[in-house]
């Protein structure tokens, strides 16, 4: 295992100054962060979420400077399995945890490869103005070089900071601070896998300085009208590509679902054979919702599909995995008719 420390601040030598630091709670669901590998030069043959909270927190003894952790295994899982079940107890754990006043923000420790969805998902879902703060790992824990132990070194001191409240849940990922809304995973490999495209990251975080130096815009936590439900409406995703056949979304339209995303082409663009199935699909009550596969830059409404027209949505900064997570909460919580749902893409 990876037992690394890091050069930071020496521990408070006045007695007492350890019990006024923040209590953090330190959530652990598993990932590449508590993974292991047979040895240390094995950064991709690993498995994941198998290192528990306990561990995690060892190998990072500078934690003890920076905020009182209370530490909780919530899930050991790879996120590429990430659940809805999961999302729920995770989403409930930490409103009920914030709501007390024993802890003043909340790390989760996640894998990097569902982690700017759950992320959005809390933005949207907790109900305080705590700081939330996800981090997560490129490199298992025991490999040369490992990440996690800084990243979540950085994530527990914006989690402690005072300019990290009201700021909705925020990722810290190899020294940025990212919004839950923009942040995406952009490389397969690199340790600095994460970027909020376009609109840049937050702020950033090293040797226990934060900075914040952009705010954000939209609705989240506290304004979001969303809360999180054990009841999740189905929601899937297609794609539109070179020869896409209507197969998909005609089996979608029969298994039941109540909304389809679609990862467009460049603007949202759809295919004709895809747009007529969902053209179909919306007038059996079936949101459609038009996204892009490109990976930055928005969908603009009534752009490359008649959107007023077909009964579609567009989903406009989002990608096709965040805009599924926003339909999911915007179908459960009665939002049905395109011009409803427009509005609640425009807000959040
Ligand atoms: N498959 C891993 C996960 O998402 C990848 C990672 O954490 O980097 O759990």
């Amino acid at each position: 295992m990876n037992t690394s420390t890091s050069s930071l601040p020496t521990p408070p030598s006045t007695p007492g100054a350890t019990s006024s630091l923040p209590r953090i709670a330190v959530l652990a669901t598993g990932g590449t962060i508590a993974g292991a590998a047979p040895d240390a030069a094995n950064t991709s043959g690993y498995q994941a979420g198998v290192v528990g909270v306990d561990q995690l927190l060892a190998a990072v003894p500078a934690l003890s400077t920076v905020a009182r952790i209370a530490p909780e295994q919530i899930a050991s899982v790879d996120s590429k399995d990430m659940a809805l079940p999961l999302w729920t107890t995770l989403a409930q754990r930490i409103n009920t945890l914030l709501a007390t006043d024993d802890v003043d923000g909340v790390v989760v420790t996640h894998g990097t490869d569902t982690l700017e969805e759950t992320a959005y998902l809390l933005h949207l879902t907790v109900k305080s103005d705590k700081p939330v703060v996800l981090t997560a790992a490129m490199r298992p824990a025991s490999a040369l070089s490992a990440d996690g132990p800084l990243n979540l070194l950085n994530a527990v001191t914006v989690a402690a900071h005072a300019a990290a409240r009201g700021q909705g849940v925020l990722v810290a990922f190899n020294n940025r601070i990212h919004c839950a809304r923009d942040v995406v995973k952009t490389s397969t490999y690199a340790v600095d896998a994460f970027q909020s495209p376009e609109i840049g990251a937050l702020g950033w975080v090293q040797d226990g300085r934060v900075e914040f130096q952009r705010g954000v815009v939209r609705a989240h936590t506290l304004a979001s009208g969303f809360a999180i439900d054990t009841v999740w409406p189905h929601v899937e995703i297609v794609a539109s590509y070179a020869g896409v056949s209507r197969i998909a979304v005609d089996a979608l339209v029969a298994a039941g679902v109540r909304g389809i995303v679609v990862a467009g082409t460049g603007n949202g663009s759809i295919h004709q054979a895809l747009q007529q199935a969902l053209a179909e699909a919306v007038s059996r009550g079936i949101a459609v919702v038009r996204s892009s596969r490109v990976g930055s830059g928005h969908v603009m409404r009534n752009g490359a599909a008649a959107d007023d027209a077909l009964g579609f949505v567009s989903a406009g900064t989002l990608n096709p995995y965040k805009a599924r997570v926003l339909l999911m909460l915007a179908l459960a919580a009665g939002h049905a008719a395109p011009a409803a749902l427009q509005r609640v893409f425009d807000t959040y």
